[in-house]
């Protein structure tokens, strides 16, 4: 049993979509960002539409084929276009935007409590994708950033998850810990999974959606091997907290 607890030293926390509802912030500041620019009523439909533009600029930017920058401003021009409106509104409204995106903070699961319950006993840092300003200001007020003991954010790393440049500089500011002793947790495959497995680390699929794990097709999740003892030693670390996450665990799925 100790032998098992000693393999997980280090979690590395994607922020979006994992520890907090990035939906739900997305769609609080465009609708108000609309208001505040006079640009009428954004429904929750213009918002789903905005949604999937957004999905696309970051597939992309995982894959390499754009820069961060053609990521925030694109998605605004193209979803402004369609709109028929002007298309230069773009940037003045993501640099508002990165800001309104930490004024909504709803918590997925019970992510604070994890994580708090988790601090102390291992070692836990943010790896994302997302903008200094957005995950900085989102840190603070989820309350989230005080359990950390680190931020590793691509705009200052100036890698993206899942290049290799990216973990590498995780690892390189943590020379204390083998890959064998980390575990990412995420919820993208595109990026948490697919970046975790080609740098070697244990991974952690979040999928609340219980959606059937893509094994052999491409994104590199594999069958369990070290991993039950790794999942084992997470809800170990958990039995002192609430009953309610271990519920809420079964979201989780190492892989
Ligand atoms: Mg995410």
């Amino acid at each position: 049993m100790e032998k098992e607890k000693a393999m997980v030293k280090a979690i590395l926390w994607d922020v979006d979509g994992t520890l907090l509802d990035f939906a739900a912030a997305e769609k609080a500041a465009i609708q108000r960002l609309f208001q505040e620019f006079g640009l009428g009523e954004c429904t929750d439909d213009m918002v789903a539409r905005y949604s999937a533009i957004n999905d696309g600029y970051w597939k992309r930017l995982e894959r390499g084929e754009i820069a961060k920058k053609e990521v925030l401003i694109g998605r605004f021009r193209e979803f402004f276009a369609e709109l028929g409106i002007d298309p230069d509104l773009a940037e003045a409204f993501n640099a508002r935007y990165q800001h309104a995106l930490g004024d909504t903070v709803v918590y997925r699961d019970d992510s604070l409590a994890i994580v708090k319950s988790l601090h102390g006993r291992v070692k836990q840092y943010v790896v994302s994708n997302g903008t200094v300003v957005a995950q900085t200001k989102k840190l603070e007020r989820s309350g989230l950033g005080q359990w950390m003991d680190g931020v590793f954010l691509s705009e200052e790393l100036g890698a993206e998850k899942p290049g290799p440049a990216f973990f590498d500089k995780v690892f390189a500011a943590l020379p204390d810990l083998k890959k064998e002793e980390m575990l990412i947790v995420g919820d993208s495959l595109t990026s948490n999974m697919k970046g975790g497995i080609a740098a070697g680390i244990p991974t952690c699929w979040y999928n609340p959606q219980r959606s059937s794990p893509p094994c052999g097709h491409g994104h590199g999740l594999r069958d369990p091997g070290p991993a039950p003892g790794v999942r084992g030693d997470i809800k170990k670390g958990l039995s002192h907290s609430e009953k309610s996450i271990h519920h809420k665990y079964d979201n989780w799925l190492v892989a």
